[in-house]
């Protein structure tokens, strides 16, 4: 059975998979509350990332693991994580 590595962001988006990313401090309870009790909408703390985008700006050869935290657009804060999400059309099985 041949292995697929997906290490690259480029070989992540071939394989159309997409990214999203988490901020901490919009996903921080805390503030969460001072929205609800300021009658604010709640902001979500998690947002999408175009990942040709990230491609283009990053370049395809670079590693999926270790990635530079992308800054909210939210809050413009840097302690966010980065997640994959599964293949938008699922992979035949040979
Ligand atoms: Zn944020």
């Amino acid at each position: 059975m041949e292995m697929i590595v997906l290490d690259t962001l480029a070989k992540l988006y071939q394989h159309g998979h997409g990214m999203f990313g988490w901020c901490s401090d919009c996903g921080f309870p805390p503030r969460y509350w001072d929205d609800v009790k300021a009658r604010r909408v709640p902001q979500r703390a998690i947002f999408d990332i175009y990942l040709p985008a990230l491609i283009h700006e990053s370049g395809g050869e670079h590693p999926v693991v270790g990635l530079a935290p992308i800054p909210c657009p939210r809050c413009c804060s840097r302690k966010t994580d980065t997640r994959v999400t599964a293949p938008s059309k699922p992979m035949r099985r040979n």
